[in-house]
């Protein structure tokens, strides 16, 4: 009985051939290059012209593709021991002349010989992104698109932490962090980017430093300031999304403003205790928040969580959400929160949506052209108690 490439008492015994050799065969049309890797591995890369039977179907498949036993064969896998095991198997089988790659698609790569469907990855960007490579809506172009893009945290926060996180663990390529705060022990309990011994630390170095652990692909660049109407346009120009995790509503509207001129999207959080809300902010594409707050509420009216608490979790929850749209917007895929203000509550495990719409009297975004406003009548839904009070 021939030997089965399952079989893990096969000793592999074929022949191999380097990388070069493989290349120059492929090239004169002397052999056929054989992709005994799954199918997932192939859609990332594979060799142009090569064929491609998944090992653990070498049996049933070789004589429908392979009809010519005589033609010179060369398998390859990724690093060239599943290909021994299919030279074996096809040897067995009656082909006459089958050899393995030696290294497999990897060496191919490395050494820099023609392949398709890499779009500029690493074969190290491959591995660590390689569950998003497997996501037709991401990809290979998707991820690469994430590389080259840019993405501003404001505020090294309870919100911009897991933001930033899972940014940076996707690979959006540049992560900007404004905050002018140091760590504090009192931020701990939810600002997850920082850590008990980086207390008195500036929160922005605090973040380079984890998100540079995490990720070495992503380049941090530090604005160690107070985002005020004097820099705003200056400090979110160049960037692809805006995450907004600040407390204040002042700063909420300087950044609206600056974000709007600069038709930058923002997308928007707050908490406060149990509560949390979430809307994207698209120019011209929907609401901006001085349509959502035409003025800032007294302060006793909106409290921030340094005066009322809230659950750790819920701003991680929030800031993850927020992570997720700003994905979302630049891999443009799915729907984003446009228009539509997102309200969790944790005591009770629920989602609410509001729609929200453009003031068509908004003093900022009246004037940008996009989607018409046309039967907003109303400034801004009615909107629940919670979403007077920002805080991160
Ligand atoms: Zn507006």
């Amino acid at each position: 009985m021939p030997a089965t490439p399952t079989d893990p008492q096969t000793a592999p015994s074929a022949r191999e051939v380097t990388t070069a050799a493989a290349d120059a065969l492929r090239r004169s049309a002397a052999a056929l290059l054989l992709d005994v890797r799954e199918p997932s591995e192939r859609e990332v890369v594979h060799i142009p012209g090569s064929l491609h039977i998944p090992l653990g179907q070498l049996h049933q498949l070789a004589g429908l593709f392979l009809p010519d036993p005589a033609r010179p064969i060369v398998a390859f896998c990724a690093v060239g021991v599943r290909s021994l095991r299919a030279a074996s198997t096809l040897t067995a089988m009656g082909y006459a002349d089958v050899v393995s790659m030696a290294g497999g698609i990897e060496a191919w790569q490395r050494e820099g010989r023609d392949a398709s469907g890499t779009d500029g990855l690493t074969p190290v960007q491959r591995q660590r992104y390689s569950r998003h490579l497997l996501i037709p809506e991401v990809g290979p172009g998707g991820q690469a698109r994430l590389l080259a893009s840019r993405v501003l945290l404001v505020g090294a926060g309870g919100l911009g932490s897991p933001a930033a996180l899972y940014l940076a663990a996707a690979g959006v390529g540049t992560l900007g962090i404004v905050d002018f705060d140091v760590v504090d022990l009192s931020n701990l309990q939810r600002q997850v980017l920082h850590t008990t011994d980086r207390v008195g630390e500036p929160k922005v170095a605090s973040a380079a430093r984890t998100i540079g652990a995490l990720n070495p692909d992503v380049r941090v660049v530090a604005h160690e300031l107070l985002l005020g109407a004097d820099n705003a346009a200056e400090v979110i120009a160049g960037y692809d999304v805006v995450i907004d995790g600040t407390d204040s509503f002042e700063t909420r509207y300087t950044l609206n403003d600056a974000a709007v001129a600069a038709g930058i999207p923002v997308v928007h959080a707050s908490v406060y205790r149990f509560e949390g809300q979430l809307t994207v902010f698209v120019p011209g594409g929907g609401p901006c928040y001085r349509c959502l707050y035409p003025s800032a509420p007294p302060p006793e009216l909106a409290p921030n969580c340094s005066a009322v608490g809230v659950l750790g979790v819920v701003p991680g929850i929030m800031g993850l959400l927020q992570a997720n749209e700003a994905i979302k917007l630049l891999l443009r895929v799915g729907t984003p929160l446009v228009g539509r203000l997102l309200l969790f509550d944790a005591l009770d495990g629920e989602f609410r949506e509001l729609e929200i719409r453009r003031d068509p009297a908004c003093p900022v975004c009246a004037g940008v052209p996009g989607t018409p406003s046309a039967g907003a009548s109303t400034a801004a839904a009615p909107l629940p108690a919670s979403t007077r009070a920002p805080g991160a």
